[in-house]
């Protein structure tokens, strides 16, 4: 049978973008349907605005820390609407290149909503499209539990268009979204309180790391509060908010910001004309190489639940594209050792085992910390301290793990996370020269393990 495309995609986003746009480059026919936005979650209301608003919050400190440096500044002010604006504009330039990278390569795009229709057919604004293979990549959606009063509050998609700072913040969630924003409307200039259900957020992060960050941040003043949920909201008259917590406690706000996790997005995609399965977790269900249980559709990025990053979407849009069009250059994807970074104020930055996940694994672990001020604050107040930590295979020597918690501690652990799939020993890190005088160095000079 002769279909209209060779491949259609369904949502342009990290990981629909990179499949499509690498399977025309192999000669495929393809279409790709967006409903919403071209680049998808990570361009438009995730990785890049959110950068940008850290960016912008970094600046208070830099500010106050300016002056042991012999700088004197006026009072600095900081507008909002001005950073929205500014965050939009590069936002809508680099949707203008998502559209040519797109339409450059030969992709036909019906900006759209798609819906499936078939094993092989798709129905987009009433048109329908036969294809041989169907990949969904619609990606994810805020979850805000259904709490009495959740109408009145937000989650990242609206956190990024809010037309002015509020006063008083209340984020609700412990994992990367409740952690970066809290920092974000901190370091802005909002009275800022994260509320966990748990003992200490970041959950599956390094101990040290989870511990340090909770420190440094309190040492900042944002107020955060474990073993705490909201059991109901109210809107005052005042147009304010009351959070009654589960403890009976009342805390009021301006916005309630919910970072509670993130849901597949399956709405009106048409999964009930196909045997596409659903993962206990409602994710889409798929094999290695990516096929659901209807083999002509595909699936990948956070819409299967793997691991929800774009570098992780990126990879596996390349696998498809190579699987089904270039299927001599197929590698599949590798999902150990990737690094990631949360974009708190301090950042963290890790690769590899944690402390607890090596001993679990039953690794005879060697543990290397160091905690030191950086050099760029000993000229002002700040006590800030960095903390770096490996993790080590006693008997092989191999590091299992880097963790970090300090400036730019996204950008260091990308240089160890290549260490760290090449297998690097202990020694090969001892063995490395450092670049002086870097706080990155410290990774090659900890020479005493913790506790010896
Ligand atoms: P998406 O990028 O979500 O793309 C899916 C696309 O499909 C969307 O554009 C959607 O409109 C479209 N779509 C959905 N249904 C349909 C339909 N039926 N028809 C047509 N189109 C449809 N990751 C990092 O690596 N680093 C970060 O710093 C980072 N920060 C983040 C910050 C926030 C606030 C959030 C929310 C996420 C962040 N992420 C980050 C995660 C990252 O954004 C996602 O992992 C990544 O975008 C997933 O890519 P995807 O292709 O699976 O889906
Ligand atoms: P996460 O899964 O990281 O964290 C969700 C948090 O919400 C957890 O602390 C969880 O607690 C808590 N939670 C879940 N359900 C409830 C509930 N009903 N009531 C109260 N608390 C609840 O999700 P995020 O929304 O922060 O981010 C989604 C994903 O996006 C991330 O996992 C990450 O993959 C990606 N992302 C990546 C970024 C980066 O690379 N820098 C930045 C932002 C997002 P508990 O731990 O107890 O389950």
């Amino acid at each position: 049978m002769a279909y209209d495309f060779d491949l259609y995609v369904i949502g342009a986003g990290s990981g629909g973008v990179r499949a499509a746009r690498f399977a025309a480059g192999f000669g495929a026919k393809v279409a790709v349907a967006e409903s919403r936005y071209l680049g998808g979650t990570c361009v438009n209301v995730g990785c890049v605005p959110k950068k940008l608003l850290v960016y912008g919050a970094h600046f208070a400190e830099d500010f106050e820390q300016a002056s042991g440096f012999g700088w004197s500044l006026g009072e600095a002010n900081f507008d909002w609407p001005t950073l929205i604006a500014n965050k939009d504009r590069e936002i809508n330039r680099l949707n203008g290149i998502y559209r040519n990278l797109l339409v450059n390569s030969g992709v036909t795009l019906h900006e759209a909503h798609a819906k499936i229709t078939g094993p092989h057919e798709v129905e987009v604004n009433g048109e329908r499209f036969t294809a041989k293979n169907i990949l969904i990549a619609t990606g994810g959606w805020p979850q805000i539990p259904q709490i009495p009063g959740h109408e009145h509050a937000i989650g990242s998609n609206e956190a990024f268009f809010l037309k002015e700072l509020p006063k008083r913040v209340l984020v609700v969630g412990g994992g990367y979204i409740a952690v970066e924003f809290a920092g974000i409307f901190h370091g802005l200039g909002a009275n800022t309180t994260l509320l966990y259900r748990g003992d200490l957020f970041l959950r599956g992060f390094d101990g040290s790391v989870r511990k340090h960050l909770q420190e440094e941040l309190t040492k900042r003043g944002l107020d955060l509060q474990f073993n705490a949920d909201i059991a109901r909201i109210d809107k005052q008259a005042d147009g304010s908010l009351k959070a009654t917590l589960k403890d009976g406690r009342v805390l009021e706000a301006d916005c309630i910001f919910y970072a509670t996790g993130r849901r597949p997005m399956l709405d009106n995609l048409g999964l009930e004309n196909t045997d596409v399965q659903l993962t206990d977790k409602g994710f889409i269900k798929v094999d290695e190489q990516y096929q659901t249980s209807e083999p002509s559709i595909l699936a990948l990025g956070d819409v299967i639940g793997r691991v929800q990053l774009t570098p992780v979407a990126l990879a596996e849009g390349m696998a498809v594209a190579r699987r089904l069009f270039k299927p001599e250059q197929y590698r599949p994807v590798d999902y150990k050792m990737i690094p990631t970074a949360v974009f708190s104020l301090p950042n963290i930055g890790t690769v590899g085992l944690t402390e607890e996940e090596a001993r679990e694994a039953g690794h005879d672990v060697v543990i290397f910390e160091s905690r030191f001020r950086p050099m760029k604050l000993t000229l002002t107040e700040c006590q800030e301290k960095t903390l770096m930590k490996l993790v080590v295979d006693g008997k092989t020597d191999k590091v299992l793990g880097c963790h970090m918690v300090g400036p730019d501690a996204g950008e260091i652990v990308q240089g160890l996370a290549i260490a760290l799939k090449a297998g690097a020993t202990k020694r090969d890190f001892d063995d490395t020269i450092g670049v002086h005088p870097t706080a990155a160095e410290e990774f090659v000079t900890m020479r005493t393990p913790v506790g010896a």
